[in-house]
């Protein structure tokens, strides 16, 4: 790890065009390191969804 600066939330909009189309396409919340200015955002979401579409099928 080059830094332990904690995340600071970035706003939807100021990310478009900076992260994959896909990404800001299912993605609402993003973070950026203010050392390395890199981008993150939680990839739970589509892992939720596809959660529940296994609960709905086994029932
Ligand atoms: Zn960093």
């Amino acid at each position: 790890m080059e830094c332990n600066s904690p995340l600071e939330p970035v706003a939807k909009s100021a990310v478009e065009g900076k992260v994959p189309p896909y990404v800001f396409a299912t993605q609402e919340s993003f973070s950026r390191c203010p050392g390395c200015r890199r981008l993150y955002w939680p990839a739970t979401h589509q892992q939720r969804m596809a959660a529940e579409l296994k609960a709905l099928q086994s029932q």
